[in-house]
């Protein structure tokens, strides 16, 4: 048996990795330590998920513009190599730190440990994490947040709840996003909405334009901030 020694702010944590020990299993125990680090500290952390495009950015610059004065606010932004996110998110005035994740095409635990090294928790009480650009594999990763958002744009076509149905099981609240273009793009959003439903019945459902504002105070509620 191996160990591995993972420090996670000043704290010694030993992980302990069998041979052929599940990567999933791993990252799932560092979550876990993750979500106790971030409650000890009163950090809310909400993981943010969605393909490239879907809005994922433009709605954490809402929410920012929405809560700074209510919540101490920092932002993690993984990305594969650029900062084009992090740079528009800064304008707001908080805290951003990227995450380049080089050629992996999700955030995990054991990432988002390393990131939290690097934030004084005791001076923030929100933190949102924008994954990847991908709608697939991030939701396998737990990353130790209170609450899991998944974004999809009515331009991704009908399908992207019955394709993915995993990502949409995991969820806490799901966001229908560009709203605005439902009647061009012939998407029926309340046909979205029951078939996520059918998957996960305690998803709660936003449907917003990101670029307006609009819904997003409907999203605030749904995330009870
Ligand atoms: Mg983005
Ligand atoms: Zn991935």
């Amino acid at each position: 048996m191996a160990n591995t020694k993972e420090v996670v702010n000043g704290e010694e944590v030993t992980l302990e990795i069998e041979p052929g020990m599940d990567i999933l299993e791993v990252n799932k125990q560092l979550a876990q330590k993750n979500m106790k680090l971030l409650r000890k500290h009163n950090v809310k952390a909400i993981d943010i998920m969605g393909s490239i495009g879907a809005g994922k950015t433009s709605l954490i610059e809402k929410l920012v513009q929405a809560l700074k004065q209510k919540y101490s606010i920092a932002v993690f932004k993984g990305d594969l190599t650029t900062t084009i996110d992090a740079d528009r998110i800064g304008r707001h005035g908080v805290q951003v730190l990227t995450i380049n994740t080089g050629r992996e095409c999700h955030l995990d635990a054991n990432v988002v440990a390393r990131a939290v090294e690097r934030i004084s928790l005791e001076d923030i009480d929100l933190l949102f994490i924008e994954n990847v650009g991908n709608l697939i594999c991030p939701a396998e990763f737990p990353l130790g947040t209170e609450k899991r958002v998944v974004v999809v744009s009515v331009t991704e076509g009908p399908y992207m709840v019955i394709k993915h149905p995993f990502t949409f099981m995991t969820a806490d609240v799901m966001v229908i996003n560009k709203k605005d273009l439902a009647e061009i793009m012939k998407i029926d959003t309340e046909q979205l909405k029951k078939q996520v439903k059918d998957i996960n019945p305690d998803v709660k459902v936003a449907v917003t334009n990101a670029l307006s504002g609009e819904g997003v105070e409907e999203l605030i509620k749904a995330l009870e901030l």
